[in-house]
């Protein structure tokens, strides 16, 4: 075990995985600690969407992601009578590269995630062993670490430590941040089965909002499906997440011990809350140690994953311009509103779903009857963008851009593949000259230039036909794919740059430290 890194990061779920590669691949050492003597082996989560798979991308697992999901193109709310009340549809192709909606399995996705960090030769996994104590100084910070069964404690130092320890984070517990809680939980009782024979549902993913029993009715990835049913008042989940009752449960979906096999049931209460604070001084919080969300949107461990990709270009810049820190305190401003409005959304599609009551259920299907205009169709609801923080101040900034198809050379995949992750300057033509010291400072910070319609050229014209949708000519891209900001013609491409370099070096406070 090193005695000092660079980031050591509490919790090896999907986003301390995820952390520590996109810190590993800029060169950075990470220890990342889980007090468990191995993963994780029971399914969570089913969906995440294409920013997510971008992120995974990112992380080194592009090509491994058609294998581990499925994509997902609709999905349907019925009513206790099976009348439609919504039907979402989800665009096979979606904006950055990937289908929108892609439903997987979570353990086969972090065994993939594992293989990375362990082949990465800057990150260290250290399993059976808890963070117990954290602190910090001027020189950095600390991480107190027990072996799970009891032992001696070690101090590990580093800059920078990050708890990505789950939804009862002993991190967060030790910093004392308190939560803002909407209030809003139920107890859900969740099945996981792997069918014998595939089988075709239609639709193929389903929320029954039946006050009997709402019940979600999804795919869990590849050869799986997805059940959860509501706990009703009267019963408790003790009851309900036994064998026996999940079986039960599945007999009216035609799913008996002798067509399918359980991979799981258990029982679990959701929450709509997050932290009031992600960061104090050196020591951070991510994923579910931040925010816990309603799972109808399907984006707990997607906005997890924002949290790593946000984070992990900050920390990387704070760690190599010591003196303009104060960067990291945009963690705080642009993630935590745009958590909170994602958590905000799940809630309001939750408030729709959890109605065990006849009367009220019947009063939510009249009041959406105008939403179901007959074999109609509804969009997924947008992701909102972020604001506060390393951006300018035009329309599209904050927005996610696209990732598309292009080719450079011989070499022809998604954009990130073939160019490289970072900051991208991507222009349609040449992009003037930057004078040659904006130039080396902006590949110092780990930029890159895509001039679209020379070197790169923009295979499915996605890229042009974004270009003339919003009248620009350059687009500055933020390593995490947020729009920094654009160009509306060529001379203002030195404009933008210089302001990038201008607002980093102007983040001079260093963080404060208790
Ligand atoms: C039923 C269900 C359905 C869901 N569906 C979706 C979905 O469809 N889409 C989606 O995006 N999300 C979904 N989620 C949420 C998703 O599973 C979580 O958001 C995600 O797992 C959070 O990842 P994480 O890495 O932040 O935390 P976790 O996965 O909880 O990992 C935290 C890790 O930290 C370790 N740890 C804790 N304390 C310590 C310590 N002191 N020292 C060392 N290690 C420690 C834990 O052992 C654990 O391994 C769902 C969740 C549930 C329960």
């Amino acid at each position: 075990m090193p005695d000092r890194v660079d980031v050591v990061v509490v919790g090896a779920g999907p986003v301390g995985c995820a952390l520590s590669l996109l810190l590993g691949t800029r060169g950075r050492s990470v220890l990342l600690l889980e007090r468990h003597p191995g993963p994780y082996p029971l399914p969570r989560a089913v969906h995440f969407d294409d920013e997510t798979a971008r992120i995974l991308q990112a992380c080194g697992l592009g090509k491994d992601l058609p294998a581990l999901s499925e994509p997902a193109t609709t999905y349907e709310w019925r009513n206790g009578e099976g009348v439609p009340l919504l039907r979402f549809e989800m665009p096979a192709q979606g904006r950055q590269g990937w289908p929108s909606a892609n439903m997987f399995n979570q353990p086969d996705l972090e065994a993939r995630l594992f293989d990375r960090v362990k082949a990465a030769e800057n990150l260290s996994l250290l399993w059976d062993h808890a963070a117990v104590d954290i602190g910090q100084d001027g020189d950095g910070a600390w991480v107190e670490i027990e072996p799970a069964e009891g032992g001696a404690r070690q101090r590990v130092n580093a800059e920078y430590v990050v708890g990505c320890d789950g939804a009862n984070s002993t991190v967060r517990d030790l910093l004392g941040v308190s939560f803002e809680d909407r209030g809003f939980f139920f107890d859900w009782l969740v099945v996981d089965v792997a069918l014998h024979q595939p089988r075709v549902f239609d639709p193929p993913n389903l929320q029954v909002c039946d006050p009997r029993r709402p019940t979600t009715v999804v795919s869990g990835g590849p050869g799986r499906r997805r059940w959860e049913f509501m706990c009703l008042p009267g019963e408790t989940l003790e009851t309900l997440d036994e064998e026996a009752a999940a079986w039960a449960f599945l007999e009216p979906w035609d799913v008996r011990s002798d067509n399918a096999t359980m991979v799981r049931h258990a029982g679990y209460r959701f929450r709509a809350r997050w932290a009031t604070r992600w960061h104090e001084g050196r020591i951070f919080l991510a994923g579910d140690a931040a925010h816990q969300t309603p799972p109808f949107a399907g984006q707990g461990m997607c906005a997890g994953l924002r949290d790593a990709t946000n984070l992990a270009w900050k920390l990387d810049y704070a760690l190599g311009h010591p003196q303009a820190a104060a960067i990291l305190e945009t963690y705080d401003s642009e993630r935590i509103p745009q958590a909170a409005a994602v958590i905000e959304i799940a809630t309001e599609l939750g408030r729709v779903i959890c109605i065990p009551d006849a009367d009220e259920a019947r009063a939510r299907d009249e009041q959406m009857a105008p939403f179901v205009p007959p074999g109609g169709s509804t969009p997924a609801p947008p992701m909102p963008g972020i604001s506060g923080g390393i951006l300018t101040e035009t329309a599209l900034s904050g927005e996610l851009f696209i990732q598309a198809t292009v080719r450079a050379g011989a070499v022809e995949g998604r954009l990130d593949d073939v160019v490289g992750t970072g900051w991208h300057l991507v222009t349609s033509g040449q992009p003037p000259e930057l004078d040659g010291e904006l130039a080396t400072w902006f590949e110092s910070i780990g930029g890159r230039f895509v001039p679209l319609g020379t070197t790169v050229e923009d295979l499915e014209g996605r890229y042009g036909r974004w270009f003339a949708d919003h009248a620009v000519t350059a687009v500055l891209e933020r390593p995490d794919f947020a729009i920094y900001g654009t160009a509306p013609t060529d001379r203002d491409v030195t404009t933008l740059v210089a302001q990038l370099r201008d607002q980093l070096e102007a983040q001079q406070v260093s963080p404060v430290v208790s």
